[in-house]
């Protein structure tokens, strides 16, 4: 069972990615958020690169980095129910991956984080240079993991076109959003396939 990350084993803070955002434009002097949103690359390659890129002077990068940093590791928690449900399906003998779509933040402070050791393959975008819904990415990640994509089910929220792409590829998706709610992203708020409202619904569909 491979997942993705924001949105669906962690949640995205909202509250900590505007202060973060505002002691980066404070410490640069212009409007890196918006320069960052443009940046399409930040996801596919090493975030001093980026940051150099959308005009962060080089005595302002490691200020950035560590704001950046302390962002990552306030969204870097698990939701309810993660931690178990991953421990449980290894117990059941299935492999369990990760797809994500991130910066080389999320990759390097993965080690600290309660993640760490859970996973039996793991593919940051910004390492593999390779984003979703590229069909690569799905089939390095079974790859790494030993199966086939027919055999393996992908677990996201649904951005970056990622259930299309997952399913495009032979593996079975299935959208997680928040209990009462629409989906967030309006591509898959009629979403025909398998949903759940919580990570541990996930073990209904091994
Ligand atoms: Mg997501």
């Amino acid at each position: 069972m491979i997942f993705d990350l924001w949105e669906t084993l962690i949640d995205w803070n909202h509250e900590a990615n505007t202060r973060m955002h505002t002691r980066v434009r404070e410490r640069v002097g212009f409007d890196f958020h918006e320069r960052w949103n443009r940046a399409t690359e930040r996801y596919t390659t090493p975030v001093r690169t980026v940051l150099a890129g959308v005009g962060v002077p080089a005595d302002a990068i490691e200020d950035v980095l560590s704001y950046r940093a302390e962002f990552v590791r306030t969204c870097l928690v698990p939701r309810a129910g993660a931690v178990d449900t991953l421990k449980e399906l290894r117990a059941r003998g299935l492999k369990v991956g990760l797809i994500t779509v991130c910066t080389e933040d999320v990759e390097l402070l993965w080690p600290e984080s309660e993640f760490a050791g859970l996973f039996d393959a793991e593919i940051f975008s910004n390492a593999i240079g390779l984003s979703k819904p590229d069909p690569r990415i799905y089939l390095a990640c079974c790859e790494q993991l030993g199966v086939e994509p027919g055999e393996a089910v992908f677990v996201g929220d649904g951005a970056n076109d990622e259930l299309e792409g997952a399913r495009r590829v032979g593996l079975r998706p299935i959208l997680i959003h928040k209990a009462g709610e629409d989906p967030f992203w309006p591509e898959v708020r009629t979403w025909d396939g398998l949903r759940v409202t919580s990570i541990p619904e996930v073990l209904e569909h091994v």
